[in-house]
């Protein structure tokens, strides 16, 4: 039910808190070399704070729905920066997307996942090639559907996603930047992968390894 579905969004924040914590400092260099150095620690503020909302409202027993939208509105709001404002208004879409129901199939994680990802190119506005997150986003979204459609089962979907995203993350190396700070410095970017896209094949890659075991 929406409330073990809850538990589980939680678990999933202390991962995605685990892989950026051991991150932080190589997404913070990356994103030096032609933004302003915070990826690093804005995303550690945001999923710090998300993870913790999301521990107190899943222990409250309250729905998935209720658990991802504090822990969206915690991330966007204890962030700062494009990419925590991103996070977190993709988070409570795809926990709006889950809502609150008495039983979950495949189909429900197949809607959040594209509730995900249109939050962030709805609000964000980039198109891909861009070099933002989305060229990591839009291939993992599509491999998942592709997948799901296909018959497989959602953790196996979620396993060939991560993968495509990782690849689409380091594939953004050669592209320049058209949106975010890091567009006035595009040329020194270009030969590194853009730090939105990175941080986000690494938490895709933790989320399916848990989800698996
Ligand atoms: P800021 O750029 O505000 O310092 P961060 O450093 O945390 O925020 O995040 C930078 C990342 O945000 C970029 O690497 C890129 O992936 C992502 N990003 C920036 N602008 C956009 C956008 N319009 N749409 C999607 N992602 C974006
Ligand atoms: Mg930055
Ligand atoms: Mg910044």
């Amino acid at each position: 039910a929406a409330a073990d579905l809850g538990r589980l969004a939680a678990a999933v924040l202390a991962q995605i808190q685990d892989v950026v914590i051991e991150h932080e400092d190589e997404l913070g260099n990356l994103d030096a070399i032609a933004g302003d150095g915070d990826h690093g620690i804005g995303m550690r503020r945001g999923i710090d704070a998300a993870a913790a909302a999301g521990r107190d409202v899943s222990a409250a027993g309250l729905s998935v729905q209720r658990v991802l939208t504090a822990a969206g509105e915690a991330w966007s709001e204890r962030a700062g920066g494009t990419s925590g404002a991103l996070w977190g208004s993709a988070v409570i879409a795809a926990g709006l997307a889950l809502g609150n129901k008495d039983a979950y199939r495949g189909a429900d994680a197949a809607a959040a996942v594209t509730a995900f990802v249109d939050a962030i190119t709805a609000l964000g506005k980039a198109e891909p090639g861009d070099k933002t997150m989305v060229d990591a986003l839009l291939p993992f979204k599509d491999t998942f559907l592709a997948a799901f459609d296909g018959g497989a089962q959602v953790a196996v979907a979620l396993a060939s996603a991560a993968t495509a995203a990782r690849e689409a993350a380091d594939a953004t190396a050669s592209l320049r930047p058209l949106k975010g700070r890091a567009r006035p410095l595009a040329e020194k970017s270009v030969g590194h992968p853009d730090p939105g896209a990175v941080s986000f094949g690494l938490i895709a890659a933790r989320v399916s390894a848990y989800i698996d075991t």
